[in-house]
């Protein structure tokens, strides 16, 4: 019987416990299309899956990845075909269904987008879900009818995966993009992405007050909590904050005030059930205007026996930019 090379979680007695085994194919659950994985990367939730820290993965045992780009192998779906690359991120893989930290996967077809012209297998793991993320959040702010000229744009959590994806796209979008992280020692990198202004991260990760003195029109936030809840007080009248994740925390510690008195909207962005059509305007922008030199200076790529130490760096806050895992 045919194995391959994946990274596993089973439920230990204390909690769970991720290890590099080789997969049984027979063991592969349901799916109308095989994939051979060439790429994964290591996103949050990847990080909170393998070290067991939240309750992400509901099947056990799980292979872990939450996004992985390869060729299929074989195909009952008629939208692809043997020989097909693709890319495939969110949709519950790596935390119901098994998942991308493996040479092979099984999926159903409608989970899969073809691979973005224009982009390697490569950069569209380097792009992952952290990338999709932040076109999402971006595309949210446009059609909120946001430009450029309404004033900044800012992005917390600036220097992890959402954020420097966000930084670089806002910036070549026009945007003059104020940078938050808890890394000062990034300053360079974050303006090497296009970042205008950098600021520190405690600035707004304090108690908020209600209402402070407007600073940006449009808003990514990563991070959630106080700081969700300082970047929206500090909206211009009519602004936006696209609101896609919980690195300081879930809850969300704000007033009424600027949403009643400013006009300020709270965009919710959601990457991972989010609908095939949207999932591919983003792709295309990002295939579009992701320039190439920025993708690479947040990349870095680690064989696939780093990934547990890598996912467990992301959660310390240790990973700068994207991670690249080589599967294949
Ligand atoms: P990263 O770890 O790469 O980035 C998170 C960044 O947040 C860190 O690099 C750091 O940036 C900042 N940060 C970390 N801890 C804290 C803290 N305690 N207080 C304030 N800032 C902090 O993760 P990703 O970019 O992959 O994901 C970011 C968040 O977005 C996660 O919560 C993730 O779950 C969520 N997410 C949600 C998605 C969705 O569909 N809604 C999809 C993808 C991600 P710096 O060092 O610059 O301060």
């Amino acid at each position: 019987m045919a194995t391959f090379k994946s990274i596993r979680i089973d439920k230990t007695e204390t909690g769970t416990a991720a290890s590099y085994v080789d997969f049984d194919d027979a063991d592969l659950m349901d799916g109308d299309v095989t994939v051979r994985v060439t790429h994964s990367t290591v996103n949050y939730k990847d990080g909170l899956a393998i070290t067991g820290k939240s309750p992400v993965v509901r099947r056990f045992p799980m292979i872990p990845g939450i996004d992985f780009s390869g060729v299929v192998e074989s195909s009952a779906h008629a939208g692809f075909k043997p020989g097909d690359a693709v890319v495939l991120t969110g949709w519950g893989v790596g935390e119901t269904h098994l998942g991308g930290y493996a040479q092979r996967a099984r999926v159903r077809g409608d989970w899969l987008a073809p691979l973005p012209a224009g982009l390697s297998a490569a950069q569209a793991m380097s792009i992952g879900t952290a990338g999709l993320t932040a076109a999402l959040c971006v595309l949210a702010l446009e059609r909120h009818g946001l430009k450029p000229a309404d004033g900044p744009a800012v992005v917390t959590g600036a220097a992890g995966g959402v954020g420097s994806v966000a930084v670089a796209l806002l910036a070549q979008a026009g945007w003059s993009v104020i940078a938050s992280t808890g890394r000062p020692e990034e300053a360079d990198y974050l303006r090497g992405l296009g970042a205008a202004e950098i600021i520190e991260r405690k600035e707004l990760s304090e108690k908020s007050r209600p209402l402070g003195k407007e600073r940006w029109a449009a808003g990514v936030d990563s991070v959630g909590s106080h700081t969700l809840a300082n970047l929206l007080a500090q909206t211009k009248y009519a602004g936006a904050v696209a609101a896609c994740g919980l690195a300081q925390g879930m809850d969300l510690p704000a007033t009424v005030a600027p949403f009643i008195l400013r006009g300020v909207s709270l965009l919710g962005v959601d990457s991972v059930m989010c609908p095939m059509a949207r999932r591919i305007e983003a792709w295309a922008r990002l295939a579009r205007d992701l320039d190439g030199a920025r993708l690479a200076a947040m990349t870095t790529t680690i064989p696939f026996d780093r990934v547990i130490d890598t996912a467990r760096d992301i959660l310390d806050g240790k990973v700068r930019g994207r991670v690249v895992v080589e599967v294949g």
